[in-house]
């Protein structure tokens, strides 16, 4: 991720403080351990911002993901989401997170199995970011396991960076 692109993060953050936001990231697995977000999409017209809840418009998001798509000559894609967390210590997903994450790899019009889940916790001067790149692992018997693995995010000068 870009340094341009956290800052615009951090700007959406800060303008919401103390609701929570969010949007989609989009950008594309440079390798199988590699994301690399080359756009973010903040909340749309629908979106909710509650102090601990958020629900995105995915509508909106749809639209800018499509038009992301096309721009990029179809190279970019929607690789996962990004919500903020006011005033949290740190950037755990929350029961609700969880359940949503599930829903979002189950669904029949899911866009990837493995989405970036990232949590931008803290307050405006004091923001930090924790990223997770969510699964649905096999259980026998039983349904399946998410997994959350967390991710190294790096920043890159260029307007195209990596995010591990
Ligand atoms: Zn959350």
């Amino acid at each position: 991720m870009s340094f341009h692109t956290l800052a615009l993060l951090i700007e959406e953050a800060d303008r919401r403080y103390p609701l929570e936001t969010g949007g989609a990231l989009i950008g594309y697995w440079g390798d199988a351990v590699t994301a690399v977000v080359t756009q973010v999409v903040g909340p749309g017209p629908a979106s909710d911002h509650q102090p601990y809840s958020y629900q995105h418009d995915h509508l909106w998001e749809a639209s800018q993901i499509a038009l992301h798509y096309k721009q990029s000559g179809r190279s970019h894609v929607y690789i996962g989401d990004w919500h903020t967390h006011p005033d949290a210590t740190f950037g755990d997903l929350s029961g609700t997170d969880r359940q949503v994450t599930r829903q979002l790899i189950k669904s029949r019009e899911a866009r990837t199995v493995h989405p970036l889940m990232a949590v931008l916790f803290g307050r405006p001067g004091h923001w930090d970011s924790a990223i997770w790149v969510a699964a649905l692992k096999p259980r026998w018997g039983f349904c399946s396991r998410l997994s959350l693995e967390p991710a190294k995010l790096q920043l890159f000068d260029a307007a195209e960076g990596q995010a591990n």
